[in-house]
């Protein structure tokens, strides 16, 4: 039987804490999630007809702050796969340091079958149901697949009604009512700079690499932009409409004025139509799926001939993936960082919303990689002191912030002396 999304995190997290004699009753402790609510939204649809969607909000941790994560508006939401993200983000913000601790959250429906008010609608319905429990000093949203600065945007509305004005209940939101600068591109920009350390760090630059990207949406389109302004050479890529190759390389900048005509990436002239099961399996350097969970599986993960997997989605790789590609000798750069420029930026909006006070996008920027580069090094450091592999790596330095915040906030247990790096 196949690992669920959440047994495939704790593969990960046992495979770290191990390595810090953790033991079983802290790893119980610190996997559990400390709430999972579930509720029913009942909207009326354009045509009059009733709907019901369900919606989650999973909080997971909140030992180092305020927990943080987006909300996914899509049909495979399921609790499941929504307590596994929120135990991500928890060590997403723990790897790069942010005070902050995880949660998720999402609504089963597809967002593309349902008009502009109805999305309205069904926004607001599931803010009435959970607007307690979320907050500025508790719980903060972002968007995450099939949401955007618009939900967000409904989101401060519907809640500011409770509560009153309140733009710092979630980040990611539009410009005029209090977003970063930065903020959209920020997840795109962040797997760029993840890129750039890891190849650096390895002898190497993006400009002489060769990139498979999965997914065209908001990570996988700027992370493109920002690797082909690099000079690194983008030769496949692939949305929801398909798949497309070109031996020498995309001019991306006329591929995303292609996409902003057409909204899709098919008919995009210059490319050559391949299948998108197989574009995981392309010839190239650097592979970034940016896209759905479970993609690099047991069944492909052998075919894979990159050198590098860089995880701009969340959990695309299963730890029987995992294992084949590390024994390949690939080097995997783990979700839990690589795409934490996201929420690094959505940290810096509720920075500036609560002290009202506005950075330049330059700021943004500069901060962005100040962290990145800090996390990469820490990354590599304990890699490297204790032979393992990148996402060991990140799971360690979490678990051991994770650990200490919890033990200095009360809870007693011997173990905790052992996690000594990572402060
Ligand atoms: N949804 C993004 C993620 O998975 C951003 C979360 C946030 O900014 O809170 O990291």
């Amino acid at each position: 039987m196949k690992a669920s999304a959440s047994e495939g995190t704790h593969y990960f997290f046992s495979r770290a804490s191990k390595n810090l004699g953790l033991g079983t009753r802290l790893e119980k402790v610190m996997i559990t999630p400390r709430r999972e609510v579930k509720v029913e939204c009942c909207i009326e649809l354009d045509n009059k007809e009733l709907a019901v969607f369900t919606g989650y909000r999973v909080q997971h941790d909140n030992s180092r702050g305020p927990m943080k994560g987006g909300l996914r508006y899509h049909p495979d939401v399921d609790p499941d796969e929504v307590t596994s993200l929120a135990s991500l983000m928890t060590y997403k913000t723990a790897v790069v340091n942010l005070p902050y601790g995880g949660a998720k959250g999402g609504i089963a429906c597809d967002p593309s079958k349902l008009s502009h008010a109805e999305l309205q609608r069904l926004t607001r319905v599931f803010v009435d149901e959970i607007h307690d429990i979320i907050g500025p000093h508790q719980d903060v949203p972002a968007p995450d697949m099939g949401t955007n600065a618009q939900t967000m945007a409904w989101i401060v509305d519907q809640y500011s009604k409770y509560h009153g004005w309140t733009p710092s209940v979630v980040t990611g939101k539009p410009i005029e009512l209090g977003g970063s600068a930065g903020r959209e591109a920020a997840t795109g920009r962040g797997v760029a700079m993840a890129t750039e350390s890891v190849l650096v760090d390895h002898g190497q630059h993006v400009a002489d690499q060769r990139f498979v990207i999965q997914g065209f949406g908001n990570v996988g389109s700027w992370a493109a932009k920002f690797i082909a302004e690099r000079g690194g050479k983008i030769v496949a890529l692939s949305d929801l409409s398909g798949a497309i190759r070109n031996k020498d390389g995309f001019d991306i900048e006329k591929l995303l004025a292609h996409v902003q005509v057409h909204g899709i990436i098919g008919n995009f002239p210059d490319a050559e139509s391949i299948n998108p099961n197989e574009l995981l399996l392309e010839e190239c350097d650097v592979l970034i799926p940016a896209a759905l969970g479970h993609v690099l599986t047991e069944e492909n993960a052998r075919d894979v001939r990159a050198r590098y997997v860089i995880e701009g989605a969340n959990g695309p790789t299963t730890p029987e993936a995992d294992e084949i590609m590390i024994k390949k000798g690939i080097t995997i750069v783990p979700d839990i960082f690589a795409n934490a420029g996201g929420v690094i930026v959505s940290y810096f909006e509720w920075v500036q919303n609560i002290q009202q006070f506005r950075w330049t996008e330059e700021r943004v920027n500069a901060e962005l990689q100040t962290v990145m580069h800090q996390a990469y090094n820490e990354l590599k450091g304990i890699a490297k002191s204790n032979g393992c592999d990148l996402r060991t790596a990140a799971f360690m330095l979490a678990i051991s912030r994770i650990a200490r915040a919890t033990a200095l906030r009360g809870m007693e247990n011997e173990n905790f002396c052992l996690l000594g790096f990572g402060k």
